[in-house]
């Protein structure tokens, strides 16, 4: 079967930000072509993703407003094993965490014990923030000086998002796998998690396809998007409408970004600018 690979930069993320796409795609693809697994060109190309400092995942993830970096990031396989990380602090590669995760008997660590576990596996200590972060920070700071937002934060209508990461594959052999990585949204409180490392919310794998999502996670979460999407496809239905169907559940004002592959086709739905990449230019085949 021809491999296929998409990845996204988010829900309101710039087009200027396309050639990273493009990158996490290609590196992606050659573990595909090379005859590897789904699981492992999501992870490769989340990880170029994390690592490119415009964006929000890993490096140049946002701040929370007391100014520490708490990210997110989630793999689902298409045997329905998945691995995550919620409000990790100081790694390069939240991915690469919740990819150890994935071989445990657990699906989600957070917080400090997420921390431990990324170092009891060999993940060193590593500051993920860049001028880019502090002076997004410096915003919110200033925007709530001056009242606005937060109360809590207004439902988040208005809120930037923009720069979350995600990337779903299908290989040769005919398996799914998705991922997603954040750094959240702006205004965060500490300890705030939101949908891209729940199961369901921000991804979904299963024998029938792969979804991950982008966008304000608290509406995400109550949608339980991402298996929203999945049961649709589950159902027959080609990944295009069924990443329409999610989108319709959304307000105009709640941005979201959403990809899906299956095993005939694979789609994209966004109600904001998304920087996307996908290895087929057609949407069915
Ligand atoms: N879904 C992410 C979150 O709420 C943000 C985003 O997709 O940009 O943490």
């Amino acid at each position: 079967m021809r491999p296929l690979l998409i990845t996204h930069c988010g829900a309101g993320s710039d087009p200027s930000v396309q050639d990273a796409a493009e990158a996490a795609g290609a590196r992606g693809l050659e573990v595909l072509v090379r005859g590897g697994r789904a699981l492992d060109a999501v992870v490769e190309s989340i990880v170029i993703l994390e690592d490119d400092p415009r964006l929000n995942a890993g490096t140049g993830s946002r701040m929370r407003i007391d100014g520490r970096i708490q990210m997110d990031a989630a793999l689902m396989n298409w045997d329905r094993e998945a691995g995550a990380v919620a409000a990790i602090e100081e790694v390069k590669n939240p991915i690469r965490v919740a990819y150890d995760v994935l071989k445990t008997p657990h699906i989600l660590f957070a917080g400090a014990d997420a921390v431990a576990f990324a170092r009891s596996n060999g993940h060193p200590r590593y500051d993920p923030s860049t001028p880019e972060s502090r002076r997004n920070l410096m915003e919110s700071l200033e925007q709530i000086r001056k009242g606005r937002l937060p109360r809590y934060a207004r439902k988040w209508k208005g809120v930037p998002i923009h720069d979350t990461v995600g990337a779903v594959a299908r290989d040769r052999r005919g398996r799914f796998a998705t991922g997603s990585s954040t750094g959240g949204v702006a205004f965060m409180l500490p300890g705030r998690v939101g949908d891209s490392p729940i199961v369901g919310a921000g991804l979904y794998a299963g024998p029938r396809g792969a979804v991950s999502v982008t966008g304000i996670g608290e509406e995400i979460i109550k949608q339980v998007l991402s298996k929203f999407v999945y049961d649709r496809i589950a159902d027959g239905l080609a990944p295009q409408r069924a990443a329409d169907r999610g989108l319709a559940l959304f307000p105009d004002d709640v941005p979201i970004g959403i990809i899906a592959v299956a095993s005939r086709a694979w789609g994209e739905a966004a109600n904001r600018d998304m920087a996307f990449f996908s290895s087929s230019a057609r949407r069915t085949f």
